[in-house]
């Protein structure tokens, strides 16, 4: 398949990219390179003949249209987003800007060019929508995981921006018959992540001795997925989905944040300062995220059942692969913090610099 894939020099996109390149397809990456993109992420394609990248705004009308003409995908995989529910809260324009009206660009150029398509071209295109747990709202600790019809209840501006675009998605998919499919995935970690969210964050934060910021009691729990396993099952999903079907995605994998930050300080303990002081005395509380949710989890049985997909990395196992990749590209993480000096609620890195 030759798959336009939106948000590619992003943390997931990226991963998107590598992962089905090795599957043997072709690839256009349509990316604006906002703060949250590093082009040196995927600088080992630039002479790939099978990858192609445009650095484009999804919300530009003429640039999406001329990418459908001049590209002419069999699939759309759309991950350009603002990510960041700290950023959401400080400045919610650009959230409801890309996720809501790019992504309506994307569907109203997808929709003209799969008009314009005949016979397999047009019965095999499809529009894969990647979007997030948090559309669901929040779980107290002994409510049920959040299933595929779970009613909407997202908190945050970013979660109400992604969850807008869903329906948006459901919506081309029943009215116009674009053939849609759509995916929730919990929260993803790995290699090339932006240093502004928990894990990087922590693994920085612990390499330079500075306080490790946990918000609240740091009781709220995540489910966690390796960002090549959420990778692996975007592929199957786009592949053997049902039109007009969502499929969660997860690991079953719930950890409260307080434990995620010390499993971190844990292996940093082991790779970093074989003696003295353990990193968790940097731990430090800080006033809690509004609106924060308490729990995500989600019930994946349909992705395991219908698809016959499941993660294989064990979360340990990950996150030791996560930190020693940290811990040895500092050239890829290094110019971003002093580009974007991350002022956001965990704090800036101040002293790596
Ligand atoms: P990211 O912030 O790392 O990357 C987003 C990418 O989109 C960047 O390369 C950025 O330049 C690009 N982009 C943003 N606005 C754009 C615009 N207007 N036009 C073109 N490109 C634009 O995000 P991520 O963590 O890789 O997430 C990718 C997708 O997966 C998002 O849709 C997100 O909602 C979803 N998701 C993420 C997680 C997670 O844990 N990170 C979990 C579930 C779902």
């Amino acid at each position: 398949m030759k798959i336009l894939v939106t948000g590619g020099m992003g943390f997931i996109g990226s991963a998107v990219i590598r992962y089905a390149l090795r599957q043997g397809h072709s690839i256009v990456n349509l990316d604006g390179l906002t703060y949250a993109a590093n082009p040196k992420t995927l600088a080992s394609l630039e002479n790939n003949q099978y990858y192609e990248f445009i650095k484009a705004d999804i919300c530009d009308e003429n640039a999406v249209k001329s990418v459908f003409s001049k590209y002419r995908p069999n699939a759309v995989m759309h991950l350009a987003a603002e990510s960041h529910v700290d950023r959401s809260i400080e400045a919610p324009g650009a959230f409801i800007q890309t996720n809501v009206i790019g992504t309506y660009n994307m569907l109203h150029y997808a929709r003209a060019y799969w008009d314009s398509l005949k016979g397999e071209n047009r019965q095999n295109f499809r529009f894969h929508h990647v979007s997030t747990d948090e559309v669901f709202g929040d779980l107290s600790q002994d409510e049920s995981a959040f299933c595929e019809t779970t009613p909407y209840d997202p908190s945050s501006p970013y979660s109400a921006s992604k969850a807008a675009s869903d329906h948006l998605v459901r919506a081309w998919g029943r009215t116009y018959g674009l053939p849609v499919v759509l995916s929730n995935c919990s929260n993803n970690y790995g290699p090339f992540q932006f240093p502004e969210k928990l894990i990087p964050v922590v693994i920085l934060k612990a390499l330079y001795k500075e306080e490790i910021p946990v918000y609240g009691t740091g009781e709220n729990i995540r489910d966690w997925l390796y960002v090549d396993d959420h990778a692996d099952a975007l592929l199957t999903v786009l592949q053997k989905g049902k039109l007009n079907e969502t499929y969660n995605i997860g690991a079953e994998n719930e950890c409260t944040n307080l434990k995620i930050v010390e499993k971190v300080c844990v292996i940093m303990d082991e790779l970093c300062q074989p003696s003295k002081k353990s990193h968790k005395k940097l731990i430090t509380f800080v006033e809690d995220r509004p609106g924060h949710d308490v729990r995500y989890a989600l019930n994946v049985n349909k992705i395991y059942d219908d698809l016959g997909w499941r993660a294989c990395t064990q979360f340990d196992k990950g996150l030791e692969k996560t930190i020693n990749w940290y811990l040895n590209n500092k050239d890829w993480w290094a110019p971003l913090i002093q580009k974007e000096e991350i002022t956001n609620r965990r704090g800036l890195i101040s002293t790596i610099l």
